[in-house]
């Protein structure tokens, strides 16, 4: 007999406050300070009997990891504890680290992404603890620093024994209760072009950098980067996110540089846009013999993707049924999330609050949407698949 999600001790004021709790300890990232809230995540665990693993990252910054039941395989809830900083409070409505509650949202930076649905986690978490014995699965808790750069804390976390006996989880990542299956590559690229300088009034006596660089992005617009053809996810795209060239207006500038940001489905490879990059800047070359542009990856990783009959799957589309008495089918994303460090392990998405309010101004995290959530988190390893 399973218990049912009514049955267990999951209370929505206590995530509510919890959820308030960490809202007021920023973490934002830049800079990546994310060393009180992990402790205050730390203590709260140890304060409900469970234990709390630091994990150093970097110094000053650590995962927590916890964990219910011994050795065996895990179910993994996995969220992370930094967000993005707020780069013009005064432009707030509501002050982003007061948890301020209004209009049946919780206002706040990060209230969305992902402290709110941290908040969730964590409380059906130590609900699981009190009903230990019908657990189908272990369970290991896991919040991560840097999941908004460079996703350290998630690369560093696949070391820890706990994390190795992960068989399936799920990231508490914002999807308005959807379940997310599939999140596209994503591949940050930089193009250097270099000219000679030279007085703007005698133009012809050096190499405009940054004219040397309009071929290449106009060219790059141009290009099939691939498809994909996957039912969930969109084909290739590419934002040209950042140039930068020049000194003065009366100078000819001798650099330019761009960064870009493909994002990809399954189906295309990381290697494959880097080499078309690569074919397109020597075919330039061989039409301009003057031409000097390099090409240098910031960073890359392939798209995530869950079969849509996995047993994690399964699992969560159950436990929504039990939860919200139905479920919405699968869907893709276009971002990238600690998922695509945490490879090998099938993952899915799904968390409370509308995504589009992530990393704005006035972010919030519907209020209605949290006790659903937990009470989903929690219903996960009571279930079988
Ligand atoms: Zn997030």
């Amino acid at each position: 007999m399973t218990i049912s999600s009514d049955e267990l001790s999951i209370n929505e004021q206590e995530i509510i406050k919890l959820a308030q709790e960490l809202v007021k300890i920023p973490s934002e990232n830049q800079p990546g300070n994310e060393k009180a809230i992990g402790e205050y995540i730390a203590t709260w665990l140890k304060n409900k009997g469970l234990p709390a693993q630091l994990q150093e990252v970097e110094k000053d910054r650590f995962n927590v990891i916890s964990s219910i039941k011994g050795e065996g395989p895990a179910l993994l809830l996995c969220g992370h504890m930094d967000t993005v900083p707020v780069p013009n409070p005064a432009e707030w409505t509501y002050d982003p680290f007061a948890g301020e509650i209004k209009d049946g949202y919780l206002f706040g930076r990060g209230s969305l992404d992902m402290k709110g649905s941290l908040a969730c986690m964590l409380t059906a978490f130590v609900a699981l603890k009190e009903v230990e014995e019908e657990l189908s699965s272990d369970v290991v808790f896991l919040a991560t620093v840097d999941e908004e750069i460079a996703t350290k804390g998630a690369k560093k976390a696949m070391e820890a024994s706990d994390i190795r006996r992960v068989k399936h989880g799920i990231i508490a990542e914002p999807t308005d209760l959807n379940p997310v299956i599939v999140q596209k590559g994503h591949c940050w690229l930089k193009i250097k072009t270099r000219g000679v300088a030279a007085h703007g009034a005698i133009p012809e006596r050096g190499v405009n950098a940054i004219m040397n660089m309009y071929p290449v992005l106009s060219r790059i617009q141009e290009l099939d980067f691939g498809k994909g053809d996957h039912p969930l996810v969109s084909g290739t795209t590419v934002n040209i996110g950042l140039i930068n060239g020049g000194v003065k207006i009366n100078m000819v500038p001798d650099s330019c540089e761009t960064s870009l940001d493909f994002r990809f489905p399954p189906g295309v490879a990381s290697e494959s846009i880097l080499g078309k990059i690569t074919t397109l800047l020597e075919e330039l070359k061989a039409e301009d013999k003057e031409l000097d542009a390099k090409i240098e990856v910031i960073k890359c990783s392939d798209p995530v993707e869950v079969e849509r009959d996995a047993p994690i799957v399964t699992l969560l589309l159950k436990a929504m049924d039990k939860v919200l008495g139905s479920h919405s089918e699968p869907l893709g994303v276009p971002y990238y999330t600690d998922a695509s460090a945490l490879r090998g392990i099938p993952i899915v998405l799904l968390g409370p609050g509308e995504p589009g309010y992530a990393h704005q101004k006035d972010e919030r995290i519907k209020i209605s949407s949290m006790l659903p959530a937990a009470k989903i988190y929690a219903m996960l390893p009571l279930l079988q698949t």
